[in-house]
């Protein structure tokens, strides 16, 4: 290239610079992969020790203090009580930046451990006024344990991290007692997402029927909207023999049941977002020749889209309130949103993917289908671009057809699916930051 023109000159410069960028980019991604690696000793140990001792929603008073001293040992500034049990840690680099935070949750669940394993929980308590165990049975465990490996690595690269990050270990992610707010919605309304104000949110929960070694996303809708609805039909009680002076509930509300299943099935566009209605209770009458004055039945509403939770919402009060109506009843509606659709901000996710890809190997990231459960990590990604996918947990060679279920007594996850959650975790944080 003998006669470059200062034209052509500028474009080369271009070019150079950006290999430049990139090859330091990749030295910091080798760096946190060796350093992964070299935690999973700790990690393993934090882990068993947190099942062994598992707390339940809000009561995670133990385990916060355990995350708390491990986070003020790297130097971070760290924040306790928030949302009551949560504990945040805020990790600044050694450059000016944006800010990205790293969710895990942190409660077990009211259930007898049966695994049979050395660090197995014995820990008992009572839930609702029922003795129970108490068991670490959705991996939460893992997560935390996780988390502090990551904190751990970012920690000894931060002065090559142009932002800050933040850690957030979140209680009570199963839900709170009957009317109390708390997890991530609490987390949310406590302002964890402010001063410094989060950029984007990443997070996993780790998968007992997905093969160590695999990541699996959904762009978009990935976890279901929660709501839970009652349906209360007031009508007049009458003797059974006489149904002609009742304004028959019992019969109004099978009404009303057998048309809520047209709104999934005709009232939906089912090419664009799954969609359930569930009525799980139905309440009504003491004695089999007494027609009730009202009966009552409960359910649950889940949906990929706001658009299709709310036409599904409306769709349940008109068909209540019609077929009431038409009957000479009145029905009472309620429905209460529990959790939003867990969505994948689309730009962060294609933009994150490369990341997921170095990590795991290209053939080792799965994209997904809707998963019909919820996750209240939904209230993070309402307020800022948050990706949440899921880290295979399941021993290499299991079925995973047979291997025991989240919330199940028998729950178990294997532990060389460690190093690869906390690189990953750890990976996201740095490409963000850099820019990658
Ligand atoms: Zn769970
Ligand atoms: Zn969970």
């Amino acid at each position: 290239m003998k006669h470059a023109t200062p034209l052509l000159l500028a474009g080369l410069g271009l070019a150079l610079a950006a290999p430049a960028a990139h090859a330091q980019n990749t030295a910091l991604n080798a760096r946190i992969a060796t350093l992964a690696a070299a935690e999973q000793a700790k990690v393993v140990a934090w882990r068993r020790d947190i099942h062994e001792h598992p707390e339940l929603g809000n009561e995670e008073t133990r385990t916060a203090q355990l995350i708390a001293a491990q986070l003020k040992s790297l130097g971070l500034e760290v924040q306790t009580g928030v949302a009551r049990t949560g504990v945040v840690g805020i990790l600044k680099g050694g450059k000016p930046g944006r800010v990205v935070a790293l969710r895990a949750d942190m409660d077990g669940l009211p259930l007898t451990e049966t695994t049979g394993l050395a660090f197995a929980s014995t820990v008992k308590t009572t839930y609702l006024g029922q003795p129970v165990g108490v068991m670490h049975a959705c991996g939460h465990d893992t997560h935390v344990a996780m988390l502090l490996g990551a904190a751990e690595v970012l920690s000894q690269v931060k002065k090559d991290l142009p932002g800050t990050v933040k850690f957030i270990f979140q209680p009570a992610e199963e839900g709170s007692l009957p009317g109390v707010v708390g997890g991530a919605k609490l987390m949310v309304q406590e302002g964890v997402l402010t001063n410094p104000k989060v950029d984007a949110i990443f997070g996993l929960h780790i998968e007992a029927g997905t093969p160590v070694g695999q990541l699996t996303y959904r762009p978009r809708g990935e976890m279901a909207s929660s709501d839970r609805f009652t349906v209360k039909v007031l009508g007049r009680g009458a003797h059974g023999a006489k149904p002609w002076a009742s304004v028959d509930p019992v019969v109004t509300l099978a009404e009303i049941i057998t048309s809520l299943q047209t709104i999934v099935s005709r009232q939906i566009d089912l090419t664009q977002d799954a969609a359930v209605v569930t009525v799980g209770t139905v309440q009504a009458g003491v004695r089999y020749n007494v027609i009730p004055p009202d009966a009552t039945l409960s359910g649950t509403i889940r949906a990929f889209s706001p658009k299709t939770q709310e036409q599904i919402w409306a769709a349940i009060k008109r068909t209540a309130n019609g077929i009431a109506a038409a009957n000479g009843a009145t029905a009472e509606v309620t429905i209460e949103p529990y959790v939003p659709v867990t969505y994948n901000d689309p730009d962060l996710t294609a933009r994150m993917l490369p990341t997921l890809q170095r990590t795991a190997g290209v053939a080792n990231v799965v994209e997904i289908k809707a998963v019909t459960g919820a996750e209240d990590y939904a209230y993070y990604q309402e307020k800022v671009p948050g990706l949440f996918f899921f880290l295979g947990g399941m021993a290499p060679g299991a079925n995973p057809a047979t291997v025991a279920d989240h919330h199940t007594a028998g729950f178990r996850v294997d532990e060389s699916a460690f190093p690869l959650g906390v690189k990953t975790l750890a990976t996201l944080v740095a490409d963000y930051l850099t820019g990658k």
